[in-house]
C-alpha cells in the first residue's frame, strides 16, 4: 500500500478536472484569440472556468486574472504593485513565514532599492496585526500576508491586517494558494485588493493559477506581449490549464462544506492518536483542534515534532514504509536549512529538523490513518533506538 499525505505539496488530479481538460488537449486546440470556430470555443472554455473561479470566490469573472500557478500570482501582485506606484513607495510589509514565492521577490525588490519589514510571527506562528499597522510608514505601497501557511496551516487574521491596509490607503495582498479549495476565501470579504491561488493545491493541474484584481486596479505587467489576458498578463492562454482550475474550483465549492469537517476529523484523529501513543512529540503552529480550530488552522494539515529524531531521516524512512509525507516546504527538500516558518516560531534548529507535516487530501479514509500509525510507531522506534541521545521509552504503546 502507498499513503500520500503530502497535500499541501501538490493533489492528484480529480477525474472530473482531468475529464473537463482532455477536449483541449484533443480536439479543442484552438487560439482563444483566433476569431473561428476553433478560437471561439477555446474562448468560451476559459471564460466558462473564469465564471468558475470567480464563483469559488465569490467575486466578478472580470477580477481574475489567469496566470501559470501561485509562484506568478504572487510576483505578479507584489512586482505589479510597486511597480505601477510612485517613486516614492517603496515600502513593502510582509511576513517571516511567508513562501519563497513571497519572500524572495521580496529580496529581489531589495536589490532595487525598496525597502522591506518581515513581521514576526508568535510561537504558535501568528501574525500580529498591531505590528504590521506599526510597520507602517508614509512610503508603504504594499503589505502582502499569507492567508494559511503552507506548513504549520495557521491562518493569518487577514481580514483585520487588510482593514489596516485600507485605512492606510495601502494595497493588501494575500497569497491563499494554500486556502483557496480548502476553505472559504471570499478576498471582498477579507478586504484585500489582491489574492493569489494556484490549481494543483486542490485536485487542478500544475502549471495553472490565478490572480484576483480588485476592479480597476491597476498593476504594472511582468511580461509584455499580446492583450489576450488583459494588461497584466500577456500570452496565448493555456487553455486545458484553465479549464482544469475552473473545473476544480467548481468541484472544490461543490465539496467545501462536508469535505473541510470530514478532513479536520481525521486529521484530529490522526494527531490525537500520535499524542498519545508517542513520547516527547508536539504540535508546531496552532495546536488546537475541532470545530474553535477552524478560524486559526488548515482543516487537513498536522506539523508533529518528534524529538530525537532527525525529520529527514523519517521523512525516508516512512517513504520506504509506503507513506509520502514531507518536512514542510517541498520547495525547500533537498536543503539542510531548518524551515525557516518553524525558526520564526521560535523553536530550537533541533525541534525544526525533527518535525514533518501530513497534509490530508479529499479522498483520506480512516483506514489510511490506521497504515500511518503502523508505520509510524515501526519507524519512530527505530530511529530512537540509533538516536545518540538517552531515550526515555519510545512509544507509549
Ligand atoms: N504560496 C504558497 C503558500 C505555497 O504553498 C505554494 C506552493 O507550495 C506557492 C505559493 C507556489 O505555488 P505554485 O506551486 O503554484 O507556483
Amino acid at each position: 500500500m502507498r499513503l500520500y499525505v503530502d497535500n499541501n505539496a501538490t493533489t492528484p488530479v480529480a477525474d472530473q478536472v482531468l475529464g473537463a481538460m482532455l477536449p483541449y488537449l484533443r480536439e479543442g486546440y484552438g487560439n482563444p484569440a483566433s476569431i473561428h470556430q476553433f478560437g471561439q470555443q477555446a474562448r468560451a472554455a476559459v471564460e466558462q472556468a473564469r465564471a468558475q473561479v470567480a464563483a469559488l470566490l465569490n467575486c466578478k469573472p472580470e477580477e481574475i486574472v489567469f496566470t501559470s500557478g501561485g509562484t506568478e500570482s504572487d510576483n505578479l501582485a507584489i512586482l505589479g504593485v510597486v511597480r505601477a506606484g510612485s517613486g516614492r513607495k517603496r515600502h513593502v510589509i510582509t511576513s517571516a513565514i511567508e513562501h519563497h514565492a513571497v519572500l524572495h521577490t521580496c529580496r529581489a525588490l531589495e536589490r532595487q532599492g525598496v525597502t522591506v519589514s518581515y513581521i514576526p510571527v508568535d510561537a504558535t506562528g501568528l501574525v500580529d496585526p498591531d505590528q504590521v499597522r506599526r510597520a507602517l510608514r508614509p512610503e508603504t505601497s504594499l503589505i502582502t500576508i499569507m492567508h494559511a501557511n503552507n506548513e504549520t496551516g495557521a491562518i493569518e487574521p487577514i481580514t483585520e491586517i487588510a482593514e489596516i491596509a485600507r485605512e492606510a490607503g495601502v494595497r493588501m495582498h494575500t497569497d491563499a494558494v494554500q486556502s483557496t479549495g480548502k476553505i472559504l476565501v471570499h478576498p471582498q470579504e477579507m478586504g484585500v485588493d489582491l489574492l493569489s491561488l494556484s490549481a494543483h493545491k486542490f485536485s487542478g493541474p500544475k502549471g495553472a493559477g490565478a490572480l484576483y484584481v480588485r476592479e480597476a486596479l491597476a498593476l504594472e505587467p511582468m511580461i509584455y506581449g499580446g492583450h489576450n489576458e488583459g494588461e497584466p498578463r500577456p500570452g496565448t492562454e493555456n487553455v486545458a490549464g484553465i479549464v482544469g482550475l475552473g473545473a476544480a474550483a467548481s468541484l472544490a465549492l461543490e465539496e467545501m462544506d462536508s469535505g473541510r469537517v470530514r478532513i479536520r476529523e481525521l486529521r484530529d484523529s490522526l494527531e490525537e492518536s500520535i499524542l498519545s501513543r508517542f513520547e516527547d512529540v508536539g504540535v508546531n503552529g496552532p495546536a488546537l483542534r475541532g470545530p474553535e480550530s477552524d478560524a486559526l488552522r488548515m482543516p487537513n494539515t498536522s506539523n508533529l515534532y518528534f524529538d530525537r529524531v532527525e525529520g529527514e531521516s523519517l521523512v525516508i524512512a516512512l517513504d520506504l514504509g509506503g507513506v509520502a509525507c514531507s518536512t514542510g516546504s517541498a520547495c525547500s527538500s533537498g536543503t539542510v536549512e531548518p524551515s525557516h516558518v518553524l525558526m520564526a516560531l521560535g523553536h530550537a534548529r533541533e525541534r525544526a529538523k525533527s518535525s514533518i507535516r501530513f497534509s490530508l487530501g479529499r479522498t483520506h479514509r480512516r483506514e489510511d490513518n490506521q497504515f500511518l500509525l503502523e508505520q509510524l510507531t515501526s519507524v519512530v522506534r527505530r530511529l530512537r533506538a540509533l538516536s545518540p541521545q538517552t531515550s526515555v521509552a519510545e512509544t507509549r504503546s
